[in-house]
C-alpha cells in the first residue's frame, strides 16, 4: 500500500504496517508533508519541516505505538527540532533547550513530528483568528473558523495531513475545533499528562490534548502521553488504564448517562438540539439509561473562567521580559525595553488578559474577584462529583452552541467568551472530557460531548467508541 493511502488509516493501522516493513516512516512523513502543502492554504502550521528527512532527523527511534505515525504538534508545545511561537511575535523563532515530556513520549512510542501547528496567540481565543502568523481555515468549510485556539492542530487532522494531532486547552480550546472541524478531540483528567514543556496560559486550567480522526486514534495518541511526571508535580501517580480495551464495545447496558438541562437552554438552536436527541435515541437503542440531572452552577462557569485564567495568565505572561526568551526591544533603559518588548511583542487579546487578570489580582480587588471566583469554581466542581457519585458514568451535553462560525463574526470579546459556555467546566473542575461527531447542521459538523469523573476516562471511551459505531462512517465521511 502506498505511504499516501495508508496515511488515510487508522494510526493504530499504520504503525502496524510500518512495523511488518509495508512502509517506512520516512514514506510517511513524505507524504504528510506534501498534504500540509497542498493545504497550504489552511494555514494549519506556523513552522514545519522542510523535508522528509529533516522531520525524521528531528524525531525518536522508537518503533512503539505510533512507529512511523506523522503527527503535527501545537505550537505551544515545547519541541527541540523546530521553534516554539505559542502563535506569538514575542516567542517567534524560539527554539526550546527541551522537549515536552508529551513530546518525547511521541518520539518514544515512534511517531514523527512534521510541523508545529498554529494556534491563537498563547492559546487565548476560540476561533485561531487571533495568531501572529495568520488565522486558519476550516477544513471543512473555508470560509469559516476552524475554532481554537488549537485551531490548527484540528486543520491538520480534518484536512488528512496527519491522523492525530496535540493541542491543549485551559477551556475548550481541543474540544471545541475538534467539533468545528468534524473530527474527535479529547482532554484527559488534570494531571493525568504531563504539562512539563506546555508553555503556561492558566496553570490550573491547562491540558494537553490530542485530536483524531477517530475515537481509537485519540484513545491511542492519549494512551501514549499519559502517566505520572516527576518534572510536574501536579501529574497523578494514578495508573493509566488501556482505554483501547473499550474498541470492541457494541452494547452499553448497565452504563447511565446523565443529561445536564442547564447545557440544553431553550436559546439552544433546535437544529443543534435535534442533533443531541438523536445521539441520546443511539445511546438508548445501544442499552445505556439516559437520566435527566442538573449542575446547577453550570452559568457561573464562563465569569468564573474569565476571572481565574486571566489572573493566571497576567502571572505566568510576566517571564517574557525581553531578557529571557524571544524577542528584546531596543532601549535606553530598563523600564523602556520591558515596555517596548511586551507592547511590541504581545497582540491585543493577550494584552487584554494581561490587563484583566492584573487588575483581579490588584489589592482592592482580590477579595471581590478572585477570591469569590475560586469559591465558586468549588462549587462547579461539587456539581459534577455529586452528578457521578449518584450512579451516573458520563455526561452528554453539545460541545458547542453553534457549528463553526465565519471569519469576523464575533468581534466583540465577549460573544467570542460564550464559544467556551459548554466546555470551560470541564477544566474548572479538572474532570475529562471529549467531542466527537454526531452529525451536520447546514453542512457544517457538530460535536457531541462526554465527560467522565476524575480518571474514568474509560467510561467516556467505552460510550465514545460505541456511539461512533452507531453511527457508521456516515459521520466521518
Ligand atoms: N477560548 C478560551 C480562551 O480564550 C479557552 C482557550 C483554551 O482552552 N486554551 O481562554
Amino acid at each position: 500500500m502506498s505511504a499516501d493511502v495508508l496515511l488515510d488509516r487508522d494510526a493504530a493501522e499504520i504503525a502496524r504496517a510500518v512495523n511488518d516493513g509495508e512502509s517506512t516512516p520516512h514514506a510517511l512523513a513524505a507524504a504528510a508533508l506534501a498534504r500540509a502543502h497542498t493545504h497550504e492554504v489552511l494555514n494549519a502550521f506556523v513552522t514545519r519541516h522542510a523535508s522528509a528527512d529533516d522531520a525524521i532527523a528531528g524525531s525518536g527511534t522508537g518503533t512503539g505505538a505510533l512507529h512511523g505515525v506523522p503527527v503535527a504538534v501545537k505550537d505551544n508545545i515545547a519541541t527541540t527540532s523546530l521553534s516554539t511561537s505559542c502563535g506569538s511575535r514575542i516567542l517567534k523563532g524560539y527554539v526550546s533547550p527541551f522537549d515536552a515530556t508529551a513530546v518525547a513520549k511521541l518520539r518514544a512510542a515512534g511517531a514523527t513530528i512534521i510541523g508545529k501547528a498554529n494556534m491563537d496567540e498563547f492559546a487565548m481565543g476560540s476561533s485561531t483568528e487571533h495568531s501572529a502568523y495568520g488565522p486558519v481555515r476550516n477544513p471543512v468549510a473555508p470560509g469559516r473558523v476552524p475554532g481554537g485556539s488549537s485551531g490548527g492542530s484540528a486543520a491538520a487532522v480534518a484536512a488528512g495531513i496527519v491522523p492525530i494531532a496535540l493541542g491543549s486547552e485551559t477551556g475548550g480550546s481541543v474540544r471545541q475545533p475538534a467539533a468545528f472541524c468534524g473530527i474527535v478531540g479529547v482532554k484527559p483528567t488534570y494531571g493525568r499528562v504531563s504539562r512539563y514543556g506546555l508553555v503556561a496560559f492558566a496553570s490550573s486550567l491547562d491540558h494537553i490534548g490530542v485530536f483524531g480522526r477517530t475515537v481509537d486514534d485519540a484513545a491511542l495518541g492519549l494512551g501514549v502521553i499519559s502517566g505520572v511526571d516527576p518534572r510536574d508535580a501536579t501529574s497523578a501517580d494514578v495508573a493509566v488504564d488501556d482505554w483501547r480495551a473499550h474498541a470492541g464495545a457494541e452494547r452499553l447496558d448497565g452504563i447511565v448517562v446523565g443529561v445536564p438541562r442547564e447545557y440544553f437552554p431553550d436559546s439552544l438552536e433546535p437544529a443543534m438540539r435535534a442533533r443531541c436527541d438523536e445521539a441520546l435515541d443511539r445511546l438508548r437503542a445501544l442499552g445505556a439509561t439516559v437520566r435527566e440531572v442538573s449542575l446547577p452552577h453550570t452559568d457561573l462557569a464562563i465569569p468564573v473562567y474569565y476571572i481565574l485564567a486571566p489572573a493566571e495568565a497576567s502571572s505566568n505572561l510576566a517571564r517574557f521580559d525581553g531578557v529571557r526568551y524571544g524577542l528584546r526591544a531596543d532601549a535606553d533603559d530598563l523600564r523602556g525595553m520591558y515596555e517596548g518588548t511586551r507592547s511590541r511583542g504581545f497582540g491585543p487579546e493577550v494584552t487584554r488578559r494581561i490587563l484583566l487578570g492584573t487588575y483581579v489580582l490588584s489589592k482592592g480587588h482580590y477579595d471581590a474577584y478572585y477570591r469569590t471566583a475560586q469559591a465558586v469554581r468549588r462549587r462547579i466542581t461539587g456539581d459534577f462529583t455529586r452528578v457521578f457519585a449518584d450512579g451516573v458514568h458520563v455526561l452528554f451535553t453539545p460541545t458547542t452552541p453553534t457549528p463553526a462560525f465565519e471569519f469576523g463574526a464575533k468581534s466583540d470579546p465577549l460573544e467570542m467568551y460564550l464559544s467556551d459556555i459548554f466546555t470551560a467546566t470541564a477544566n474548572l473542575a479538572g474532570v475529562p472530557a471529549m467531542s466527537l461527531p454526531i452529525g451536520t447542521v447546514g453542512g457544517l459538523p457538530v460535536g457531541g460531548q462526554l465527560l467522565a469523573a476524575h480518571f474514568r476516562e474509560g467510561d467516556m471511551f467505552r460510550v465514545a467508541y460505541a456511539l461512533e459505531r452507531a453511527y457508521g462512517a456516515e459521520a466521518h465521511a
